[in-house]
């Protein structure tokens, strides 16, 4: 198996320019010697050109956390995959439970911003994951394997190259409630299993990220499971401190 850990921080809507790009720079000074794990930072779309400037020449990828499905047009308020791309951003956040929960996306409409994402040259990190309810009922799996259908059921395969999954369990968002390591590991199998159902090679090589309420304090059990390829971080990437707490976990699993 040769997935490399990718640590990932959403920051939301937190970090305007000044502290944002203070941040990055302990985080860069930290993460000289990531090794082969990789760091993906997912600014405000505002901070983000003070982000890139602070990290230029690292080896640290930015994203943007919100895409339209096309280009550019009459989308008042929302970003440009190409325009993400042409300042330098590396990945796409496609999916996010915020944007579910508070803006109405869809399954469709992440689909379409998925692909928007590819066609623009980003690389999407595609979260999906269920609520406490979808849960409780008994069909958390079913929740996520319709939101991987819809937004990946007809990726050609030359593209999935670009995509990386992150299982984010709506409840475990940003609560402090974490999934056990035995849940976590359990849907990932789930979703490592629909992979291979689209190809074995596909199912070896796409990452699927953990995200929810990850912190140094319970970030080793979970990256320790093998079909948890890294972290989709919140809380725990605002500081400096913890992201880096999470990197030296990282770098050192097998220790
Ligand atoms: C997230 O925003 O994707 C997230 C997982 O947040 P938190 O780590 O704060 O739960």
């Amino acid at each position: 198996m040769s997935r490399s850990i990718l640590l990932a921080g959403n920051w939301k809507l937190h970090h305007a320019p000044t502290a944002a790009a203070e941040i990055c720079g302990a985080i860069r000074a930290g993460a000289t010697e990531a090794g082969t794990v990789g760091i993906a930072i997912f600014p405000t779309a505002l901070s983000t050109s003070a982000v890139l400037a602070q990290l230029d020449g690292s080896s640290i990828d930015v994203g943007v956390q919100e895409i339209e499905s096309a280009p550019h047009g009459a989308f008042t308020g929302t970003n440009s995959a190409e325009h993400a791309r042409e300042m330098g951003c590396t990945y796409a956040l496609v999916g996010h439970s915020e944007r579910r929960q508070l803006y109405g996306d869809t399954n469709a409409h992440v689909a379409k911003r998925l692909t928007a994402a590819l066609d623009a040259g980003l690389l999407a990190v595609l979260c999906v994951g269920e609520t406490l309810s979808e849960r409780e009922a008994g069909n958390a799996e079913t929740v996520v394997a319709e939101q991987l259908t819809v937004a990946l059921g007809s990726l050609p395969l030359d593209r999935w190259s670009a995509v990386t999954l992150a299982y984010e369990p709506v409840w475990a968002i940003g609560t402090g409630v974490t999934a056990s390591p035995e849940q976590a590991q359990s849907m990932h199998a789930f979703i490592r299993q629909w992979l291979q159902d689209k190809s074995p090679a596909i199912a070896a090589n796409t990452k699927v990220l953990y995200g929810g309420s990850v912190k140094p304090a319970n970030a080793r059990e979970l990256l320790s499971c093998p079909d948890i390829d890294g972290a989709l971080v919140g809380g725990a990437s605002l500081k400096a401190e913890s992201f880096l707490a999470l990197l030296e976990i990282a770098k050192h699993l097998d220790q």
